[in-house]
């Protein structure tokens, strides 16, 4: 494919000026911050990006990410699919002052003075944000959805038992006195 064309450094300034367009894939595997969010290591992005200006000044990244990953189902603690599809919309800004001057339209990017930036970093930031924070499968697909449900049975039940251990205790006591 064509992995290996996204340039390690960026500079955005210089991408923007050219009207720069990338496209390729890159392997989840790759994106070590964004393994911590999943399941696995299985999985592609496909990657769209294009550079310009906005307002004729500040360099943009906009483009479109897409991957198939593998999440953790919290009721089960399997690996459930999960699509991530995003479009991305960035300005450049070095400070919070030029970030909250930014147009709507963009979301800020925070960058040092020579605008360079590592394109998998800023890809890998965006695809962490876009992760569900909750995962389960659906009932059908669930591989512990039946012994969950006993399990939630069971944790009714204990309450009421917990509840009557007191009175349990004190009216064993009360008829030791009687
Ligand atoms: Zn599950």
């Amino acid at each position: 494919m064509l992995e290996g064309v996204l340039p390690k450094q960026a500079d955005l300034h210089k991408f923007a000026a050219q009207g720069k367009e990338i496209e390729g894939q890159l392997p989840i595997s790759k994106m070590s911050r964004l393994l911590l969010s999943l399941a696995d290591d299985s999985g592609t992005v496909t990657y769209s990006l294009k550079f310009e200006f906005e307002q004729g000044r500040i360099p943009t990244v906009r483009g479109r990410l897409h991957a198939n990953v593998q999440v953790t189902c919290q009721r089960c603690l399997k690996a459930k699919p999960q699509e991530l599809d995003l479009e991305i919309a960035l300005g450049v800004v070095r400070n919070n002052e030029q970030a909250q001057q930014l147009p709507r339209s963009l979301d800020p990017l925070m960058v040092a003075s020579d605008e360079t930036v590592v394109l998998l970093e800023v890809m890998e930031d965006e695809l962490i944000i876009s992760v569900p924070a909750t995962n389960y499968h659906t009932e059908t697909e669930c591989e512990s959805s039946v012994g969950f449900t006993s399990q939630d049975d069971d944790y009714i039940e204990e309450v009421p038992e917990e509840i009557d251990n007191p009175f349990k205790v004190l009216a064993s006591l009360k008829s030791k006195r009687d």
